[in-house]
């Protein structure tokens, strides 16, 4: 039985449609699919990490390429207005995304970036996915982070 009326059914399904396509969503998808559970949001880590997976010690972060400066983003151009104010904004993003991902390295957390861009390509998402959350060695940590490769090196322990 189906209660809802046409018009209830319309915004249902556009809300679903809306959430399904999101990036957040095709990674929590592909995630769940591959077997792993994951808690969402979680505050008592810094920065908040979207999917935490407490058992591995991991945490994935899906970052909006415009809003955290992706390297795709390199040919777009600012918006006109306000040039200063946009500059200044990404910088502190983009300082604050180092921050955070430092912080929890520190704290023991290995830690994924995955951009918008990235979701896009359903194979190559799940490989990124699986390479991280199977693999015993942070491979895709996100490359811009000098200081976790200079940390990893130094707690890095010998291979069997
Ligand atoms: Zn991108």
């Amino acid at each position: 039985m189906d209660h809802m009326t046409r018009e209830q059914r319309h915004r249902c399904m556009s809300h679903i449609r809306s959430k399904n396509t999101s990036p957040e969503w095709r990674v929590r998808k592909t995630v769940f699919a591959m077997g792993f559970r994951y808690r969402l949001h979680d505050k008592r880590l810094p920065g908040k990490p979207d999917l935490v997976f407490p058992r591995l010690k991991k945490v994935i972060f899906i970052h909006g390429c415009f809003w955290h400066r992706h390297s795709c983003q390199a040919n777009r151009p600012l918006p006109e207005t306000n040039r200063a104010f946009w500059e200044e904004k990404f910088r502190r993003n983009q300082e604050r995304d180092r921050q955070v991902l430092a912080d929890l390295w520190k704290a023991g957390w290995q830690t994924q970036v995955i951009w918008e861009c990235e979701t896009r390509d359903s194979a190559l998402l799940q490989q990124k996915l699986s390479d991280f959350l199977s693999g015993s060695l942070p491979s895709a940590v996100n490359y811009d982070l000098i200081e976790q490769h200079a940390l990893y090196s130094l707690v890095a322990e010998p291979e069997d």
